[in-house]
């Protein structure tokens, strides 16, 4: 954990630094508040030129993309549309595991290593880049300027990544003299813990709270409950981020910290994909990403329908993410949005739905402490978990084809109890696929009982 904590510091955060100083996430956030307002036709230009550029990048410099190239006589040099990116393949999970290093660029420049979780199995790896550590940064620094708050601003960030979790005070001093930005670890929610969050978030005042919507809306109510306010803080909005944002939580969080909320999609693996607007829509990032809507035989929608979003990060020549199956599902819109930003807009997104657990003694969970477990093993394509009851909680697993399952079970077992307790029963069920839940097709669901 700590070789990895000096990595992610050293790969990402020092060298972040470093081109603060230099100003060149200065100067990509200064060109990204200018293109925002451009007519749409000019930000898609800028991003097919964009586009070409990263694909004549990686097939030089990427062992994978220099063979897969050849080998499919794809010609980057030929490439005059976005549609042309359909030539090529999804870039899955699977796929990243298997080509792990012959995707990073031999001119690669300050990778910092990413893994999505750690609890067990085997994690999945990725690099990050500078470039793209300076685009991401940018592209959050502008939307949060939609907002009222700029990069200099306090923020509190309620985060449950176990990068994060096992160095949270490092990552604290550091980012705090970097950013101005400070963590709340929100895997366990007791109400010891959830209070202590109250108590900082009234002692820091941060202009922006940033983080899962789950767990804010938690320590909203938690704070409603003993009469705690939290609406005099001069908070500007809450961020939401890496889940579903439903319109319960969003109504809670608005009405108890007296701000807006704002929905982000996105993640660490994929980037950060669309920010909401001050009129309600979800613009992309379309100077950095383009995303692909698709159904389920692979093929490209049009605007209008529904399929999972494939995204292609054009900041990624270090590491290159293309054609990025998110597994999440959305649709494009084709109209002009009344804020004038001629950014593209992303709708009816159906990310990741988690939701808390409840531990053998009663403490809660996020969801995340228990996906983490299924996510990080190469054999399971897909996955939903569901408490039945305290005591007993299912999870159904989608295998990969020719998956070796030796010992899965005992693997889930074992560290769903670490987490629910050693008494409870757990059960694996392998299944065909993940059923669709209500008028979406999740990836994975926690649902549970409830709490009190
Ligand atoms: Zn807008």
């Amino acid at each position: 954990m700590s070789d990895l904590y000096t990595r992610f510091v050293s790969g990402a955060l020092f060298p972040l630094q470093e081109k603060l100083k230099k100003h060149d996430t200065v100067r990509v956030h200064r060109d990204m508040e200018a293109s925002q307002w451009w007519p749409r036709q000019r930000i898609l230009d800028l991003q097919l030129k964009r586009l070409q550029a990263l694909l004549q990048d990686v097939a030089a410099h990427v062992p994978y993309y220099r063979e897969l190239f050849a080998r499919s006589g794809f010609d980057p040099a030929a490439v005059r549309s976005v549609a042309d990116l359909q030539a090529l393949p999804f870039l899955t999970k699977a796929e990243i595991r298997a080509h792990a290093d012959a995707l990073r660029a031999d001119n690669a420049a300050g990778l910092a290593r990413f893994n999505t979780g750690g609890s067990s199995g085997e994690p999945l790896i990725f690099f990050i880049g500078t470039e793209r550590v300076t685009h991401d940064v940018a592209a959050k620094w502008r939307a949060t300027r939609w907002w009222d708050v700029d990069i200099g601003d306090r923020e509190i960030v309620v985060w449950g990544s176990p990068i994060e979790l096992g160095t949270q005070d490092r990552v604290r001093l550091v980012r705090d003299a970097l950013m101005r930005t400070e963590l709340l670890p929100a895997f366990e929610m007791s109400d010891d813990k959830v209070d202590g969050f109250i108590a900082r978030i009234r002692e820091r005042r941060p202009k922006m709270l940033f983080g899962y919507p789950s767990a804010i809306s938690h320590i909203a109510l938690r704070a409603e409950q003993r009469g705690v306010r939290l609406d005099d803080l001069g908070i500007k909005v809450v961020f939401c981020t890496s889940e579903r944002l439903y319109d319960h939580q969003r109504e809670t969080i608005s009405r108890l910290f007296a701000c807006p909320v704002a929905n982000g999609y996105g993640g660490r693996d994929a980037g950060f994909i669309a920010h909401e607007c001050p009129s309600g829509n979800m613009h992309i990032t379309a100077e950095d990403i383009v995303v692909e809507i698709i159904d389920e035989a692979g093929r490209v929608l049009p605007p209008g329908q529904s399929g999972e979003i494939v995204v292609t990060h054009l900041a990624t020549r270090d590491y290159p993410f293309i054609r990025y199956r998110t597994g999440d599902i959305a649709t494009l819109g084709d109209d002009a949005c009344p804020c004038g930003r001629g950014l593209p807009i992303l709708k009816d997104i159906q990310g990741r739905s988690t939701d808390f657990v409840v531990a053998e003694d009663g403490t809660v969970l996020h969801g995340l402490s228990l996906i983490y477990i299924l996510r990080d093993i190469p054999a399971v394509r897909a996955f939903k978990i569901v408490q039945e009851t305290r005591s007993h909680t299912r999870a159904l697993i989608v295998l990969e084809a020719g998956a070796n399952t030796e010992g899965l079970d005992a693997t889930v077992i074992e560290g769903f109890r670490r987490r629910l307790g050693a008494g409870v029963e757990v059960s694996v069920e392998f299944v065909e696929s993940i059923p669709a839940e209500k008028s979406g097709k999740f990836r994975y669901v926690v649902s549970h009982v409830a709490v009190r």
